[in-house]
């Protein structure tokens, strides 16, 4: 079958690999002018990796961080936002805001991030589907953005496998019914965490002292349940 994937992210590029590994004539289209190779590393949560066949991990002599934060304005530039990370984590280990101090100019990334507001209906329509951050863009409070488009891209794959034209529309339909309802569960998870770990002040040292309280029992199974597929 021939297949258009639209938008060579992490997402399209696992569905294009997949799709074209089933025999499927795929064509990937990009509106970027080229693939960046340089910008964000990630962390792939086991169900990512689960999902993936391959992985392209960074050297063992390299290092990657990320932060976010709440912002009531456009994001600084790189430079600015080196100066002002000290003092947004001032509580936090020294060692972590010498290595933000240490971490070249050039090296920083500053991305404005962006989430769906409501869980969306459907994830097809027609022979149209949505996968990765197009179906469920979610803050990155639970680590899962690549690794539920990864399982997006895996259930995609499975469902068009000895897919022709004529079962595109039910097929697709069996992709939504298998995925929206986790990614719609983890993408409200994700609001979730958002608004636990953005309180400050009397609230943040509330949550604190409660999240000391739950047994470690409780929050790895907690864990494993966003990690089991
Ligand atoms: C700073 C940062 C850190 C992150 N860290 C993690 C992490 O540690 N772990 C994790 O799991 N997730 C992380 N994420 C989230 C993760 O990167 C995304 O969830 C994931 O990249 C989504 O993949 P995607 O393919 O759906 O979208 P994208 O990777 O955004 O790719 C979409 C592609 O579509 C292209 N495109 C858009 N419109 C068109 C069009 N009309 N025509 C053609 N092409 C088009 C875009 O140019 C882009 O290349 C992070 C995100 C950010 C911003």
């Amino acid at each position: 079958m021939r297949i258009a994937v639209v938008g060579a992210g992490l997402g399209g590029v696992a569905a294009a690999v997949g799709l074209h590994r089933q025999g499927h004539e795929v064509t990937l289209f990009e509106r970027g002018a080229e693939l960046r190779e340089k910008g964000t590393g990630i962390v792939v949560m086991p169900n990512g990796l689960r999902a993936l066949d391959e992985l392209f991990p960074l050297g063992e002599d390299q290092l990657y961080w990320f932060t976010d934060s709440l912002l009531h304005g456009p994001p600084s530039g790189a430079e600015e936002a080196r100066r002002e990370m000290p003092s947004l984590m001032a509580d936090w280990h020294p060692l972590v805001t010498a290595l933000i101090g240490a971490t070249p100019p050039e090296d920083i990334y500053v991305d404005p991030i962006a989430r769906l507001a409501e869980p969306l209906p459907s994830f097809a329509v027609d022979r149209i589907a949505l996968l990765g951050d197009a179906a469920h863009a979610m803050s990155p409070d639970l680590g899962q953005g690549s690794s539920q488009a990864f399982e997006d891209a895996a259930v995609l794959t499975r469902h068009l496998s000895g897919a022709e034209p004529a079962d595109a529309v039910e097929r697709l339909l069996r992709y939504d019914a298998e995925r929206r309802p986790r990614a719609n569960r983890m993408m409200l998870g994700a609001a979730r965490q958002s608004r636990l770990t953005s309180r400050t002040g009397i609230s943040a040292w509330l949550r604190d002292l409660s999240l000391r309280a739950v047994p470690s029992r409780l929050a790895t199974r907690q864990m494993a349940t966003l990690w089991h597929v």
